[in-house]
């Protein structure tokens, strides 16, 4: 049989991205995406091979983005797509891998949308779109949640009236999932150990951040919780703050839970910090000339990222490695090396110059000899979800 194609498609509010994936290669055949949907200046961007392209879509929404996408697909397909692998942020406590989609699991999507207001519904119109344009084809929902429902109860609880979790759902979910498991196995491969045999901490550090204890290819613990808002600082998202933050603001400066809201997870973070930026880059340039905002930011990031790393650690009984991944772990030197100055406790120690040479996709070692693993492992979420949905269509 030769090598097959997936279709990978995650779906915003009035986004699309898309990955077509061959199951022989690491590189995709074709990617882009789709954006400003439901609005004038909707438009289609595409790579395929080495060749850009972009389409104007005036008002397009989802499902005319999608048949616009259709004949490029095809195309680069030379007519042989065998699946379709969604994105879905949020698969409560009802689904544990990856799923087909028929009515039973839409119509359990839907049921759990009220614990992801916003990502949710915008992943089902996806879904119905593609569902309505590819009726021939394998489609399979991948969540972002799954790979954590194997947490214990002991970590997945809040210290909050039982009620809550029975019969509101209220519980820590985990967010990142595709992206912990796909690293974790890729740091076993490049370890030499069977995946069922080794012991991670990681470290996904993106626009989105959170780490994961992975014990044996199972997530024992995860920095976020019931919202992706928990953790770690983010780009725009606080993370961890005191719980009475939000009556405190309410109480003396009368802010409404929108606005507390809106100013968690949209101009907190890095951004917040800095006062500049939300971007990696930008503060990494402006600390170098002294910004204050930017070296607080940048402090901050990675003393908390230490500190919930060494958290971590309670999860699992063996340490082989500390895995770095996503756009700032995957690139950064710099805040690997601030973060692991701050977990000498744990024996982790730097080969500085393999920190500096692992950026820009490289993965690699950078641990000095004789000391726990350091890995930098470039994530891959389109490859997990192709690979996913070709378990099921098997
Ligand atoms: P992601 O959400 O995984 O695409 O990651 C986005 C984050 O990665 C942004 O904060 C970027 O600034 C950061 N990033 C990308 N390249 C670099 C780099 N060379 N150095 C530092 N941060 C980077």
């Amino acid at each position: 049989m030769s090598a097959r194609n997936i279709l990978v498609i995650n779906c915003g509010s009035s986004s699309i991205k898309f990955a077509l994936v061959n199951e022989a290669q690491e590189t995709f055949i074709l990617s882009g995406l789709a954006e400003r949907l439901g609005s004038p200046e909707a438009v289609l961007h595409w790579r395929l091979g080495e060749h850009k392209d972009s389409l104007a879509l005036p008002g397009a929404d989802h499902r005319q983005a999608l048949s616009h996408l259709l004949p490029i697909v095809q195309q680069a397909a030379a007519g042989a797509l065998h699946g379709i692998g969604h994105r879905v942020v949020h698969g409560g406590e009802h689904f544990s891998g990856a799923s087909r989609l028929d009515a039973s699991s839409l119509h359990s999507i839907r049921q759990i949308a009220p614990l992801a207001p916003l990502h949710n519904p915008a992943n089902l119109q996806g879904i119905e779109a593609a569902m309505k344009l590819f009726p021939d084809l394998v489609q399979v929902a991948v969540f972002d949640t799954a790979f954590h429902q194997t947490l214990p109860e002991h970590a997945f609880r809040y210290a909050v009236p039982q009620a809550l979790y029975a019969e509101h759902g209220v519980r820590r979910y985990g967010f990142h999932g595709t992206s912990h498991r796909y690293v974790s196995q890729k740091a076993a491969q490049m370890s030499g150990l069977a995946v069922e045999a080794s012991s991670w901490l990681v470290a996904h550090l993106g626009n989105g951040s959170s780490t994961c204890a992975v014990e044996n290819g199972l997530s024992r613990d995860t920095s976020m919780g019931l919202t992706p808002l928990e953790g770690l600082v983010m780009g725009t998202r606080s993370g961890d703050v005191d719980p009475n933050l939000h009556s405190h603001l309410a109480r003396t400066l009368g802010w409404s839970l929108e606005q507390i809201d809106a100013m968690l997870n949209h101009d907190s973070g890095l951004l917040g910090l800095s006062g500049l930026s939300n971007d990696m880059r930008t503060l990494e340039l402006a600390r170098e000339q002294g910004h204050p905002g930017a070296t607080l930011a940048i402090e901050v990031f990675c003393y908390r990222l230490a500190k919930s790393l060494a958290a971590m650690s309670c999860a699992l009984q063996r340490l082989d490695g500390v895995v770095f991944t996503g756009g700032i772990g995957e690139n950064s030197a710099l805040i690997r090396r601030k973060t692991l100055d701050h977990l000498g406790l744990l024996g982790l120690k730097l080969d500085e110059q393999a920190n500096a040479r692992c950026i820009r996709g490289i993965a690699g070692a950078i641990h000095a000899p004789d000391h726990p693993r350091v890995l930098v492992v470039p994530t891959n979420e389109e490859r997990q979800i192709a690979l996913d949905t070709l378990a099921l269509l098997d």
